[in-house]
């Protein structure tokens, strides 16, 4: 019995210094009581959650961070949310994420604008696909309807076919861009261009939907992670509102815990998602806590919005659960899966701020939580797979 702990990942949390902010960060501008009170006691280092040659995604952050090598495990986006819907594809199939998106127009001069397609009802999106799915009649895809502009492709057999090699970029990466080299890419395939060509056709008679293209991407084979019990010997669960996480969390057999208030935003259920972890805490021994809303603040380049919602975690999550996990020997490590730094809108490779804290051998620590006191504490860890094994022997240690 090596002792509970609490992962608290604020996605996209960490950042550089902006002129707004009087050449702070967002985390060195917001006021965190709760989390200085800890890092004063804690190891603060930082990690390097992308692996070299990666692109900077949640999903290949979050793997590294439970433990699991992404040059081994990760296939793809598709195949992690499609592991959080609970679908079981076959070895040899290959599964999409699939948008519906907004285009100037689908010719490859035309620019993507909106990789959600505006605000898609969920309904109405089902009932398109519905219909784009008998339309098309093409054995080998099958459409699952997810929520709002988020859906999935399954191609049967699609593993060995070319369309396994394709590399169409993520729509929410290439906003403002031409869509040339995607269209490209669809052009290799037979089954995807009659889909994307169908679709567009389709959506130009629909009235009131702002979503004009549909966009597959993402595509591999069925995501299998190993078990996280069996690997780390912890019975654990993800907390989080965003479905890669869930699928991750679901392929390495952790329980899902769902919060009802739980939005993935800046208005999420902070002290529902707190008291989800602690409730599971009670009988179990690991709980991944995931925050999406600092990310979503970064990518519409709010850093007041930012701020606040780092505020809201250190107020709400960590000042919840800070007296109760010293009362009952609770560790727990904050981190972000990745930069997103407010500046660039979307995710940077940096390596990330972290803190480990175990109230029972604690350490002597900077005197608060910021990417410059990780940087200066010289500890780094060159791969995030490292982070959750190196915790797991300091704890061992202070047993
Ligand atoms: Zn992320």
């Amino acid at each position: 019995m090596r002792g509970k702990l609490l992962f608290l990942i604020a996605d996209g949390m960490g950042d550089h210094p902006l002129a707004e902010l009087n050449g702070r960060t967002p985390l060195q501008a917001a006021r965190t009581p709760n989390m200085d009170h800890l890092a004063a006691k804690s190891r603060v280092g930082r990690c390097q959650t992308i692996p070299q040659g990666q692109p900077p995604g949640s999903d290949i952050a979050n793997m590294s961070l439970l433990g699991f090598e992404p040059k081994i495990h990760h296939t793809g986006r598709g195949p992690i949310e499609a592991a959080a819907q609970g679908l079981d594809p076959a070895e040899e199939d290959l599964i999409y994420r699939l948008n519906l998106c907004s285009v100037s127009s689908f010719t490859p001069e035309g620019v993507m604008q909106d990789h959600s397609g505006g605000h898609v009802d969920t309904e109405r999106a089902r009932d398109f696909l519905d219909r784009l799915g008998r339309d098309l009649a093409e054995e080998s895809l099958l459409l699952f309807p997810g929520f709002q502009y988020r859906h999935l492709l399954l191609q049967r057999g699609g593993r060995a076919k070319p369309e396994a090699d394709l590399s169409v970029r993520p729509p929410h990466d290439i906003l403002g861009r031409e869509l040339g080299p995607d269209l490209e890419e669809y052009g290799k395939s037979p089954v995807l261009s009659r889909l994307v060509h169908r679709a567009a056709q389709m959506l130009q008679e629909e009235d009131g939907m702002e979503a004009n293209a549909v966009w597959p991407w993402g595509q591999g084979p069925p995501l299998k992670l190993p078990s996280f019990r069996e690997t780390f010997g912890l019975s654990g669960a993800v907390i989080s509102a965003v479905d890669l996480i869930k699928g991750l969390g679901r392929s390495a057999g952790l329980e899902l815990i769902a919060v009802p208030g739980a939005t993935g935003g800046l208005d999420t259920d902070y002290l529902g998602k707190a008291e989800a972890a602690r409730n599971f805490l009670q009988s179990k021994d690991f709980a991944y806590l995931h925050l999406e809303g600092p990310d979503e603040c970064s990518h519409a380049g709010s850093a007041k919005d930012k701020v606040r919602c780092i505020e809201l975690c250190d107020e709400l999550i960590v000042g919840q659960l800070l007296q109760w996990m010293q009362d009952k020997g609770i560790c727990c490590m904050i981190a972000c899966d990745h930069l997103t730094p407010i500046q660039m809108r979307t995710h940077a490779k940096d390596p990330v701020p972290f803190l480990f804290h175990d109230p029972r051998a604690p350490v002597s620590g900077p005197k608060c939580f910021s990417e410059a006191e990780a940087e200066s504490s010289g500890i780094f860890l060159e791969q995030g797979t490292q982070l959750l094994p190196w915790i797991l022997k300091q704890m061992d240690h202070s047993l």
